[in-house]
């Protein structure tokens, strides 16, 4: 399975998590099924409600109500950010009920240079996240 998007979209997560540092930024990213995977388009960011913001996240429920329940939107993956830690799941993320979304997105700023990585979370019978490809179109 590859990912595919446009560099705007690319650039709009890193431009976005940047700016919610040192808090971890949240949101939806929208898309269609194709071929290759999935064809990702925009980021619908969410308000991080979660009161120890810097470590975790808690999207703001209205604001996510009415983007799971848009009927024009099409989620296909959750997207957050790791100010400090590296881009893999957490223990939390990995617990977390969002496996029933199909890609799950995180933007590392551990090194100077944000790092984009995307997995497939699957629950049972063992939790596991498996890395998946992407590509970044102009
Ligand atoms: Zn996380």
């Amino acid at each position: 399975m590859l990912i595919r998007m446009k560099l705007a979209l690319y650039n709009h997560l890193i431009m976005y998590s940047r700016h919610k540092l040192p808090d971890e930024a949240c949101g939806f990213i929208l898309g269609e099924s194709a071929d290759f995977g999935y064809q990702a388009t925009y980021l619908v960011p969410i308000d991080n409600v979660s009161p120890c913001p810097q470590h975790q996240f808690l999207m703001e429920p209205s604001q996510m109500m009415k983007a799971l329940f848009s009927p024009d939107k099409k989620i296909i993956g959750i997207f957050h950010s790791h100010p400090l830690s590296e881009g893999i799941p957490s223990d939390e993320d990995l617990q977390s009920h969002w496996h029933t979304l199909p890609t799950h997105w995180i933007m590392s700023f551990q090194t100077q240079q944000p790092s984009l990585s995307i997995f497939h979370i699957k629950r049972a019978p063992l939790t596991s996240p498996r890395k998946l490809s992407f590509e970044i179109d102009q």
